[in-house]
């Protein structure tokens, strides 16, 4: 609150704003929780105080620091919060702190159960073609991003795996893989599992935003923002896009972790 009290600003105007921020600019961007404070639309935090850059406009904030996971409070929502968790948060559910976790193979299963009579997805990713692949280790997060290319009919999707609790190690071992990443550098890791590695996925195809990512964010498995609930229009004679509201992979995903599979990072 100190960051903004000496600003004519009406209460009702300033929002706290506690997320997960990636480090700007650098090489190998580490991601970690942040927290700051919104008012109309300028973002302050408080080593830009320390800085006296003062505040910089909200939307450079937001591409800058690219924050997901994030949750806004009332500058009398964050002193109660305060009171009663005694930190200085997160105090929203965030990704690291979950209780239903899924494996690639069970997002691929629950597809596949929800939806068993399709000609589509399971049986579709045949043509769907993995071009390139970015690793991307967090080490200091335990995660590894994986993100694909994936060509299909002409069109281009980026389906984006987080493999979670990583174990990453100093130098090579018994049971150990390298992993060479998009930053030039070596990792060294232990094996990743499609039946027991937790992850979280995200595709930027119709159907997996439109069937799955809700469903996804709910029992947290799926990477980035949460998405509004999709609802039919009312009176629509259209089947529901999720009747079991299932979380699951689309098409480009699934060929995606069939691509991983030979990858020598899968134990
Ligand atoms: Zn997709």
């Amino acid at each position: 609150m100190e960051m903004v009290k000496d600003e004519i600003i009406p209460e009702n105007q300033i929002k706290v704003a506690h997320g997960m921020v990636e480090e700007p600019l650098a090489q190998n961007p580490k991601r970690y929780w942040h927290a700051w404070v919104e008012t109309r639309n300028r973002a302050h935090d408080w080593q830009m105080r320390m800085a006296g850059t003062g505040s910089v406009p909200i939307k450079d904030f937001y591409e800058l620091f690219k924050p997901s996971d994030i949750q806004k409070y009332s500058p009398d929502e964050c002193a109660k919060n305060l009171l009663k968790n005694k930190h200085h948060g997160p105090w929203h559910d965030v990704t690291e702190s979950v209780f239903v976790e899924s494996s690639l193979k069970e997002l691929y299963q629950n597809a596949e159960e929800a939806f068993p009579n399709t000609a589509k997805r399971q049986y579709a990713t045949h043509p769907v073609k993995i071009r390139h692949i970015q690793w991307v280790p967090f080490v200091g997060m335990k995660t590894l991003f994986v993100k694909g290319s994936a060509m299909n009919e002409g069109r281009e999707y980026s389906p984006t795996i987080v493999f979670k609790k990583v174990a990453y190690h100093e130098t090579q071992g018994l049971s150990i893989v390298t992993l060479k990443a998009n930053d030039g550098k070596t990792y060294y890791l232990s094996p990743l599992s499609l039946e027991n590695t937790d992850v979280l996925v995200r595709c930027n195809c119709p159907d997996f935003r439109w069937r799955f990512s809700y469903y996804n964010s709910l029992e947290k498995s799926l990477q980035g923002p949460k998405p509004k609930k999709y609802d039919r229009v009312p009176g629509s004679s259209r089947p529901p896009a999720n009747p079991t509201e299932s979380s699951g992979m689309c098409k480009h995903l699934m060929k995606f972790a069939q691509a991983l599979r030979g990858s020598t990072i899968i134990g």
